[in-house]
């Protein structure tokens, strides 16, 4: 029978979607179920993975009943999840010996704070590419192990396996026949060397993890294992493994050193493609593995900003001043600048590459004439002056400056925000047709490993663009940028 369809998996965060791909890269069907999160304690945030696989399983069993498709015509799989939440489970029984530790979680900050005072960070960051947090894996699954007495002996005995969730997934596709991530997965553990492209021993010794029970890693996008017949009553090819910020990376078509994308949704996620060269930063970004094709690595640099669509909601859901978060675009049209506001959007502290937890949210420059547009203007451009905070570092750490930045997630349909952001960092913004572009991503990955797109050119041609934005030359950079680096700084220092 033709084959007509990739399958796409995304494992996010808060749903599981099935979405259906054709050779065109149209989105035939999309199947999403939401799961639950579980809050055990302050800082604590736990899935339970069997939940993530039924609501996957009934995504993807969704996708195929409604779009009426016989699974014979999906040429191949490609997963894509959430990166760093870690899994534990007993290969015997199928069954998880603790909950998802999610990559939010933040009980293991104290033993992070031990390896600080350790002086690891220039170790790990040299072999890893990460700066100490929490926020990866390794420290979780020591946890894990380290707070059940049972597992002791599970582990000498060779029963236990550990994933990030696309492994705890494809286990769970393959039934137990294959135990496999990728290395864009296996470089937010904290564990895997991404120089050598292996596990390291030294940081397994140094965080007590024992090798036997990590994944062995395949290319990103290769024929890697099949999902078992039982399950749709056809064995497919699962192809194609990204974490979700690379996949959007490959989704977005920055397969070029240089190329750099934005996703706007919650907060905001910058990746720029650095090629084949690991690029360590100077400025706090984290480097990365992008992906793994053929056995070369290419490798990117990212950074995040942790509110950004979020601020949006603040004002719609705790000042009032909106009703949707669309209708910021419109409120904040109703004036001709921010009247003198500068936003910094610190709700969490502030991120790369200030880094300070402590610092709070703060608006300069209200008086008896700011109007509720002002602060709406001013929130836009806050999370594009944090944008380019970000994308300033990343050009320095890696000696490249990009032509185009191109963006996705929700909050990139606003379009004054985009214009906003080209004028910041007088560049082109571009907008995609797509706005899937992380399952689009892994969809691109499983399809090229199979033939089901001949080569990069073929899906270069599938890439369309929605909208491009333009520095526009009457719009006040050089005064917001200077007021904003100013104001920030004071706040810095009020906190010091
Ligand atoms: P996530 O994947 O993090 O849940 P999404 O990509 O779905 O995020 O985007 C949702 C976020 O984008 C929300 O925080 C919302 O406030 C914001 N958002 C959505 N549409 C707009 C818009 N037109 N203007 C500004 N923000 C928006």
């Amino acid at each position: 029978m033709e084959k007509k369809y990739v399958l796409s998996i995304d494992a996010g965060t808060t749903s599981s979607r099935a979405i259906l791909f054709n050779k065109n890269a149209e989105v035939v069907e999309i199947a999403q179920y939401e799961f639950n999160q579980f809050f055990p304690k302050e800082g604590w945030v736990e899935h339970d993975p069997v939940e993530i696989w039924n609501t996957q399983i009934k995504a993807i069993k969704d996708v195929i009943n409604n779009s009426k498709i016989d699974p014979n015509e999906i040429d191949s799989i490609g997963i894509t999840n959430q990166r760093e939440t870690t899994i534990i489970w007993n290969k015997e029984t199928g069954k998880p010996v603790y909950n998802a530790i999610v990559w939010q979680d933040r009980r293991t900050a104290n033993f992070c704070d031990e390896l600080i005072d350790k002086n690891m960070g220039s170790l790990i960051q040299q072999k890893t590419g990460l700066v100490i947090d929490a926020y990866f894996s390794g420290t979780k699954i020591k946890w894990i192990l380290e707070n059940n007495n049972d597992l002791i002996e599970l582990v000498r005995d060779n029963k236990l396996l550990f994933g990030t969730v696309d492994t705890w997934l494809i286990w769970k596709l393959t039934n137990g026949k294959y135990h496999i991530t990728d290395p864009s997965n296996a470089s937010r553990t904290m564990l895997y060397n991404i120089k050598e492209d292996k596990w390291d021993e030294d940081l397994l010794k140094l965080i007590n993890i024992p090798e036997k029970i990590l994944p062995n890693v395949v290319d990103s996008s290769s024929v890697s294992a099949n999902l078992d017949k039982e399950i749709l009553g056809v064995e497919i090819p699962i192809s194609g493994i990204a974490g979700d910020q690379q996949a959007a990376l490959f989704g977005q078509l920055c397969i070029n050193k240089g190329d750099i994308k934005n996703t706007y949704g919650t907060g905001c996620f910058c990746m720029m493609n650095t090629g084949e060269s690991f690029v360590m930063s100077k400025n706090k970004m984290l480097s990365t593995i992008a992906w793994r094709i053929n056995g070369k690595l290419t490798y990117a640099l990212e950074g995040s900003v942790f509110v950004a669509g979020a601020l949006i909601q603040w004002l719609r859901d705790k000042l009032g001043i909106i009703k949707s978060s669309p209708e910021v675009e419109e409120l904040a049209k109703t004036v001709g600048d921010n009247g003198g506001l500068t936003f910094v959007p610190a709700l969490s502290g502030l991120a790369a590459p200030y880094w300070d937890p402590y610092v709070q949210g703060t608006i300069f420059g209200i008086t008896r004439g700011t109007e509720n547009g002002h602060i709406a203007r001013a929130a836009l451009e806050s999370i594009a002056l944090r944008t380019r905070d970000i994308v300033i570092e990343m050009e320095k750490d890696a000696g490249i400056k990009f032509t185009d930045l191109k963006v996705d997630g929700g909050a990139s349909n606003n379009n004054l925000l985009m214009q906003i952001q080209a004028n910041l960092l007088s560049t082109n913004v571009v907008r995609p047709k797509t706005t899937e572009t992380t399952a689009l991503g892994v969809a691109f990955l499983a399809g090229l490993a199979t033939g089901f797109w001949n080569d990069i050119s073929s899906i270069e041609k599938l890439w369309t663009q929605d909208m491009s934005f333009k520095p526009e030359k009457d719009f006040k950079t050089k005064v917001i940028i200077d007021l904003w680096q100013k104001r920030i700084n004071r706040l810095l220092k009020l906190n010091e």
